[in-house]
């Protein structure tokens, strides 16, 4: 039995994919071979690759002055990539301190920078919500501004992009990339691992302005290096070819169900009905500002904390899995990428409703 699983990441995946990929598991279009036993430098495997290129600069309309890659290493990778690419090893960067993932960044920015100014930072409030204008310091002189547009852990999310000021902007978009539409040309660099709504984990998608590419003097491994994995089509080394299969054909059904937009329509319907009963319940509570509240990833508390584990059992039951918050916070949360139904809201909602009457 299939269940609604609610996982951060590594997460859900549309049904129609894994079945796809079950069905030509053994046998790639009559090759008699699979997908992960041909050369990546093979037709068939190349078309795949063009393909899943074509397929994301279509959904994400993403200009022809802009180069897609496909690495390995996550998004953890592209924290130190980021920086060995585009700046020299004393240069000065710029990061938005919004919770854990960023500060991630940061730390490993500093490692391989002069400077890392932190432009923003909504630390003070617990990251309870996402810094307020007055609190941006300025970042003149900095190679590049970074930020995390869904904070995966706390549940925060930008509703618009935040003002650069002429400087290069860099995000980490690893939960919320193809969730709703997006003006690519806004950005110098965009990162994402795909484990949430691009496929599975192992591939990392890398969307940069061509004039950074030519730009950049780089000090990273060639593994990482933005100008020589450009040069050779991400292929400078053996790709991971299984998870970018898996990606192309996320990109395929994304498309059926109508792109970014249908996405967006449903992600606004999922996490409103969500938060309603969260904010309507006595028992359940999100922490997070109005305004600051990510559709992707909905943290949320129990004022009687003896009933964490009953109400993890009896979600289960009803097959609602993955609720345990993360491990550094505990409480419950609920992640709603573009591969989970609606139902499986639904079902949740109604399972919280529930629950509350009982116990609130
Ligand atoms: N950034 C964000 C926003 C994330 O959610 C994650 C993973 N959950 C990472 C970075 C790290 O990604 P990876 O595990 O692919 O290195």
């Amino acid at each position: 039995m299939r269940v609604f699983n609610f996982s951060a990441g590594p997460s859900m995946l549309p049904l129609s994919v894994l079945e796809q990929a079950k069905a030509e598991l053994t046998d790639f279009r009559g090759s008699g071979m699979s997908v992960m036993e041909i050369s990546h430098r093979s037709d068939l495997y190349l078309e795949v690759a063009q393909c899943s290129e074509l397929r994301l600069r279509k959904l994400l309309e993403i200009p022809d002055h802009y180069q897609i890659l496909f690495l390995q290493g996550g998004a953890t990778a592209q924290f130190a990539a980021v920086p060995l690419n585009l700046v020299e090893a004393q240069g000065r960067v710029a990061y938005v301190d919004t919770g854990i993932w960023s500060s991630k960044a940061i730390e490993e920015a500093r490692r391989f920078t002069g400077e890392v100014i932190v432009a923003a930072s909504s630390a003070s409030t617990g990251y309870t919500r996402l810094p307020v204008e007055e609190e941006w310091k300025d970042f003149d002189g900095a190679g590049y501004l970074h930020y995390t547009s869904n904070e995966t852990i706390g549940g925060l999310e930008f509703q618009s992009v935040p003002e650069s000021a002429g400087i290069p902007l860099v995000c980490d978009m690893s939960s919320n990339l193809l969730s709703r539409p997006l003006d690519v040309s806004k950005f110098g660099l965009i990162y994402a691992g795909a484990q949430k709504n691009i496929g599975p984990s192992g591939i990392t998608v890398v969307i940069l302005r061509e004039d950074l590419l030519k730009a950049s003097a780089s000090r990273a491994p060639r593994v990482l290096d933005y100008a020589l994995q450009a040069q050779n089509g991400s292929m400078l080394n053996t790709p991971p070819t299984y998870p970018w299969y898996l990606l192309n054909l996320v990109l395929e059904w994304l498309e059926a169900q109508g792109g970014v937009h249908a996405m967006e329509r449903e992600n606004l319907r999922k996490s409103e009905l969500l938060y309603r009963v969260i904010d309507q319940s006595s028992l359940f509570d999100n922490p997070m500002a109005q305004g600051s509240r990510s559709r992707m990833n909905i943290p949320f508390r129990i004022r009687e904390a003896s009933l964490t584990s009953m109400f993890l059992d009896e979600a289960r039951e009803q097959g609602l899995v993955n609720l345990e918050g993360h491990r550094s916070v505990g409480g419950f949360r609920a992640s709603l990428y573009n591969a989970m139904p609606f139902e499986g809201v639904e079902l949740l909602a109604s399972f919280l409703c529930d629950f509350d009457v009982r116990h609130g």
